[in-house]
């Protein structure tokens, strides 16, 4: 990969320089899903599937970057007193495919997160040239957004000589999203890119950032990742009005209890509490975050001790949950899901990510991953005429340089 990157890298830029290679990883969350802005727990891991990049540093204040994803765009460009000056996320668009210079839309991850390394008070010494390339789908809920930001901040940080660790990477990579991407996202695909551990999954407190890595140890099993190819235009409207829906919930228990958050209530506390709100929608918003959370939770305490039957069933009940209270799911979705939980073999499976498209996550006995494959891939182009694509995932460090 170094080659073909260093490769790519003089192609791009020219030779003269020897850039230094970094990569972070995409993630995939096994449970814990539409927690992480509840105050709960999640529970991802980073993939092998990920983003690379060569890079360098320059003396003047020039900025130049280059991806292998959408090469038609060429290079972009950007002096760093004009990346300096973006105020949020209207700035750091028009930044990226301003006119004055040639930019791309997608830039917005690796500029936000140098920005936002600058807003959490380190002074950026000069420019870059970076070149990316990339083995993770994108906009397929595996969070290559959250790679290119770990990434940008890895490889800045690397040859800039700032010290980050993997906490406060993950939490300026966070501001980055949030702030020039637009995107009200919680911390855990950033901390899961830059915070991984090979066969190792994050079990995440959200509210408090304490985290531990738990062993991953699925004897005969493997996790694989069903990608539906689909991405509805709901998603981010809906994960705004999720977000809302819950704040709202948590507003109306507030009134009688004292909880700081859904994840602060287990499954009584929540069923003492429930007639307080008020809207029934919203109840049944509360009722997926508060249960999940105690699902992610009891998920940890069953892998650490190696009941991966008891983590699937758990994996079922999420993908339930998400169907039918947190309704985030889509026709594709669950048509994988629910076949998948009736195929031999198969332990757990569920929807993964935001929802209404992208990815499922299930656990499969290696004797039967290849009647998996072909029952899933056959059953879906059956009802919706197109393909999955199936990968297997291997649980994989975090951000660092190759
Ligand atoms: P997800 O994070 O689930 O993959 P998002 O819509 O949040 O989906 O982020 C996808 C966007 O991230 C892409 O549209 C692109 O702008 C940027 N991106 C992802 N991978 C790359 C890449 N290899 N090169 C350049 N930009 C990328
Ligand atoms: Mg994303």
């Amino acid at each position: 990969m170094k080659e073909r990157l260093k490769k790519l890298y003089s192609e791009v830029f020219g030779g003269g320089k020897d850039p230094r290679c970094f990569f972070a990883p995409g993630r995939v969350n096994l449970i814990g899903e539409h927690t992480d802005y509840n105050g709960g727990h999640v529970f991802p891991c980073a993939l092998s599937m990920g983003i690379y990049c060569a890079a360098a540093p320059r003396e003047d204040g020039l900025i130049r970057l280059w991806s292998a994803a959408f090469p038609d765009e060429g290079v972009s460009e950007c002096r760093l007193e004009e990346l300096l000056c973006c105020k949020g996320a209207e700035d750091m668009k028009a930044l990226a495919i301003g006119s004055r210079a040639k930019r791309s839309g997608w830039t917005v991850y690796p500029l936000g997160s140098l920005k936002s390394l600058a807003d959490a008070g380190y002074s950026l010494p000069g420019g870059l040239d970076m070149v990316f390339d990339a083995d993770l789908p994108t906009g397929s809920g595996l969070s290559s957004s959250a790679a290119m930001e770990v990434l940008a901040l890895t490889a800045a940080s690397a040859l800039w000589g700032i010290e980050l660790e993997g906490p406060e990477k993950a939490l300026i990579a966070q501001a980055a999203e949030n702030r020039y991407a637009g995107v009200p996202c919680g911390i855990m695909d950033q901390f899961a890119s830059a915070m991984g551990k090979k066969d190792h999954a994050i079990f995440l407190d959200t509210q408090t950032l304490e985290y531990e890595l738990v062993p991953l140890d699925l004897a005969n099993s493997k996790i694989v990742i069903v990608n539906s190819m689909v991405k509805h235009s709901l998603a981010s409207s809906a994960y705004a009005e999720r977000r809302r829906e819950c704040a709202e919930a948590l507003e109306d228990i507030q009134k009688e209890v004292n909880a700081a958050s859904l994840g602060a209530l287990d499954e009584e506390s929540f069923e003492r509490a429930a007639q307080l709100i008020n809207d029934p929608v919203c109840r049944k918003r509360a009722r997926h975050a508060v249960y999940e959370n105690r699902r992610a939770v009891k998920a940890a305490e069953l892998l650490r001790n190696g009941n991966i039957k008891g983590f699937g069933a758990l994996m079922n009940a999420s993908h339930a949950s998400l169907r039918d209270d947190f309704e985030v799911s889509c026709p594709e979705l669950d048509l994988l899901a629910e076949t998948a939980q009736t195929l031999p073999g198969v332990l757990g499976a569920r929807m993964t990510g935001g929802g209404f498209g992208g990815c499922t996550v299930n656990i499969v006995e290696l004797s039967a991953l290849d009647a998996f494959r072909e029952a899933i891939s056959s059953k879906y182009i059956e009802a919706f005429g197109k393909e999955c694509l199936i990968y297997t995932a291997d649980p994989s460090d975090g951000a660092g340089e190759l």
